[in-house]
């Protein structure tokens, strides 16, 4: 499976990609913001997106519409991976698209679980 990776934190996608790769997904993008996020999809497919929230240029919010309002990837499973934690924040990713949702810090099982999780959703998806 193929996996893109958005988050300004080069740290951060490091772990997210260490974490895929001991799950045995080694096809993995990155990218440093939404709008790197958005032209890598354009010339890249994915199976899968895994993004941060907070981001300069474009924030991930901004990035999960951008997907869900583009018809070549609107059905991508996206998993979002922040530090937003509050309850509506998790009520505004959901609202935009998201499929699953981790909270920083997290240990590679949830990762790996909710990845998991995030690709079962995927079929039934219909907006
Ligand atoms: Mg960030």
């Amino acid at each position: 499976m193929r996996f893109l990776i958005v988050d300004d934190s080069s740290t951060m996608r490091r772990i997210i990609i260490n974490t895929l790769k001991k799950l045995g997904h080694h096809e993995c993008y990155e990218a440093g913001n939404g709008r790197e996020g958005v032209e890598r999809l354009a010339t890249t497919p994915v199976d899968m997106i895994i993004t941060d929230w907070n981001m300069p240029e474009m924030s991930g919010i901004d990035f999960v519409r951008a997907v869900r309002a583009n018809e070549a990837t609107r059905q991508l499973p996206v998993l979002m991976v922040t530090t937003n934690a509050a309850e509506e924040d998790i009520v505004e990713a959901l609202k935009a698209g998201v499929s699953n949702y981790v909270v920083k810090p997290f240990t590679p099982d949830t990762i790996k679980e909710k990845i998991q999780a995030a690709l079962r959703m995927a079929p039934s998806r219909t907006r």
